[in-house]
């Protein structure tokens, strides 16, 4: 019979020493491929172009894994606007605009203990009105438009948009992005984004060291 404490205690403590190391288990498709041949490659989102892929529509299909490679390099993601303020503590509040569910449960990762984003003053919190950033993820949805708005609205300030995910950057392969309704200040490509993107994204957003 396994004793569970007693199988913690040989374990000892799992959790990443990211950003500080290595992100020792990134999944290598969640980060943005690099061109190593010339190989003819159909990209279903047109995310290929001179060479290069575009962040905001590669779906990390590895379709073009003929003439590229995974980079495994964590900048999937571009800060626009730096918020400072934030460094002691940073409340997410997620919205959920028309996903398939991959994309939630990459950022509801960071909490667990594996990535712990809490050592860093990264929390998850269920309402706007006390988040310090709101995620914006999945495809634009009509009905999503007006609550959407309004959790932005309700967020103190200062507070960092983020669009998440390619289905809010591009649509991806199953609709139509959110970049005409949200002004992004931070935009994390991938499909879904990997946790240690994520938490490099939140900590480059918010002034904070890598
Ligand atoms: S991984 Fe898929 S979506 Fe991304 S560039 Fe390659 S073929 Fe295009
Ligand atoms: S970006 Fe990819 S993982 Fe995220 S909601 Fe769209 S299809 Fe799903």
């Amino acid at each position: 019979m396994r004793i569970w404490p007693v199988d913690s205690m040989r374990k000892g403590k799992v959790t990443t020493k990211f950003p500080k190391k290595p992100n020792e288990t990134i999944s290598p498709w969640s980060t943005l491929p690099e061109k190593i041949g010339d190989g003819d490659v159909e990209c279903p989102t047109s995310a290929i172009e001179n060479g290069q892929v575009s962040m905001e529509k590669c779906i990390s299909c590895g379709a073009c894994m003929t003439s590229f490679k995974p980079s495994l390099k964590t900048d999937n993601y571009r800060v626009i606007n730096n918020t400072k303020g934030l460094k002691r503590s940073l409340k997410v509040f997620i919205i959920d605009s028309g996903t398939c569910g991959a994309c939630n449960t990459e950022l509801h990762a960071i909490a667990n203990p594996y990535y712990d984003s809490s050592r860093l003053g990264i929390f998850l919190t269920n309402t706007p009105k006390q988040a310090d950033a709101i995620a914006i993820m999945g495809v634009y949805t009509p009905k999503m438009e007006g609550p959407l708005l309004a959790a932005i609205n309700a967020m103190a300030r200062p507070g960092i948009v983020i669009l998440f995910g390619a289905c809010a950057l591009s649509g991806g392969i199953i609709g139509k992005g959110l970049e005409d309704i949200v002004t992004p200040d931070l935009i994390i490509g991938g499909c879904p984004p990997d946790p240690f993107v994520i938490l490099e994204a939140l900590q480059k957003a918010r002034g904070g060291k890598i």
